[in-house]
């Protein structure tokens, strides 16, 4: 369906380099269009589970995305302030064929642009959409206020603030969820494990893994808080003493590796309603755009590559607008439960009180005893192949 089909991407993140790779490669003349002057990503570190992993292998990036990615050996759960284990995922020994990756996000971008621009995509930089036109005719879109530029197929990728979403559902108005995510990126400690750990506390909790071979440390360290912070990425510097300060009463490692941040960033972590409409005539919305998630599951990037797999895969084998139709309704559901889990996931991590002690006890039992049963609660998530879905 989709030879010589001119099909305009919006945003160059990961949704929108993947879906352009796919779609190219499936024989569409794609044009992706980013705001950035460059494909420059902030340095952070993401967490690509083995359903993540899975949509990488299958376009032919998986050596190269393994090579660049550390493998994790474990998850696993401490108490933040005694810094004592909780629960692991021994990922390792219990999961031993999926791919669980911990990658520094310029890395996966890198090694995505490099394979869009191999399957013909025509990357467009510096172009900001200004104005985005469906309607009962073809889309069309503005760029920098001046420029039309029409587009028989408008994929929108251009992840929380998406104008596409806008021009779809109307404008959302996403709420504070009175938390704030501080993210920052240390030199690594020679022996560093490659492993995920998060430390839970009364109201906080903080992830660190390793990137690069264990050369760098990523954290990133979550407070609920009354005052509202800015919903950007890479705008909001913080003092360090104010990061260092909420988490004081955190075990030695923890306070160590917050000691060494110069520069962190605060980010406001706000709830957006997944979009009720993710097409309309002749355009369509994945990633972010459609339904961003809060972070405590480490999905969102894990559910743009699948998403892009299945909006390509629709649009390769199915007429316009039953591809767009059945993409939405494979992709809806899961979404939704993932981000529910998510959500769900702040309470669990940030417990207090006599809930705290009875959920910790629970949870260290469980991983002493049947550790298994701690892994196969995530089969849903981490076990699915949406290459064999759809
Ligand atoms: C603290 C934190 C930790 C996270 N950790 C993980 C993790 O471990 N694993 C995981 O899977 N996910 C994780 N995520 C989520 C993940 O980062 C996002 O879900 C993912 O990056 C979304 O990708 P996207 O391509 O949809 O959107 P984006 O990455 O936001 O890309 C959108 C692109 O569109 C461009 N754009 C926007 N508007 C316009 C316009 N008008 N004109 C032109 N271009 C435009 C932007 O410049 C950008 O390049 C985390 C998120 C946070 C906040």
């Amino acid at each position: 369906m989709l030879q010589n089909q001119q099909v305009t991407v919006l945003g160059a993140g990961i949704a929108g380099l993947t879906v352009s790779a796919l779609l190219a490669r499936h024989g569409a003349k794609v044009t992706l269009l980013e705001q950035a002057p460059t494909i420059a990503e902030v340095g952070a570190g993401l967490q690509i589970s083995p359903n993540g992993a899975r949509v990488l292998h299958v376009m032919g990036l998986g050596e190269a995305v393994g090579a660049i990615a550390m493998r994790a050996r474990a998850v696993t759960l401490l108490d933040g302030e005694t810094g004592g284990r909780v629960a692991r995922l021994d990922l390792e020994r219990l999961r031993p064929s999926g791919d669980y990756w911990l990658i520094h996000r310029a890395d996966l971008i890198d090694a995505l642009a490099q394979n869009a621009a191999q399957a013909g995509v025509a990357l467009e930089l510096n172009r900001q959409v200004s104005e985005v036109r469906l309607g009962d005719h073809a889309p069309h879109v503005v760029i920098a206020g001046e420029e039309r530029h029409d587009a028989p197929i408008l994929i929108g990728a251009d992840g929380l603030h998406s104008r596409v979403r806008a021009a779809l559902n109307g404008e959302a108005v996403p709420f504070f969820t009175h938390q704030v995510a501080w993210r920052a990126v240390i030199p690594g400690e020679a022996g560093i494990d490659s492993q995920a750990q998060v430390y839970l506390g009364r109201g906080r909790h903080l992830v660190t893994y390793p990137l690069r071979g264990g050369s760098l440390r990523n954290l990133v360290a979550v407070e609920q808080r009354r005052k509202w912070a800015e919903e950007s990425w890479s705008l909001t510097e913080d003092d360090p003493m104010s990061l260092r300060a909420a988490f004081k009463d955190f075990a030695p490692q923890v306070r160590g590796w917050l000691e060494r941040i110069e520069r962190p960033h605060l980010w406001g972590l706000f709830r957006h309603p997944v979009a009720p409409r993710w097409f309309g005539n002749g355009a369509a919305i994945l990633g972010d755009a459609a339904h961003p998630t809060l972070p405590f599951l480490a999905q969102g990037a894990n559910l743009a590559l699948e998403d892009a797999w299945v909006l390509a895969e629709s649009l390769a084998r199915y007429p316009l607008s039953q591809a767009l139709q059945r993409y939405q309704s494979l992709r809806e559901t899961r979404a939704r439960k993932v981000i529910d889990a998510a959500t769900s996931n702040a309470r669990n991590f940030h417990l207090s009180g006599i809930g705290r002690a009875i959920a910790h006890q629970g949870l260290r039992t469980v991983s002493a005893l049947a550790p298994e049963r701690l892994v196969s609660r995530f089969d849903w998530l981490h076990g699915y192949d949406v290459t064999a879905a759809c």
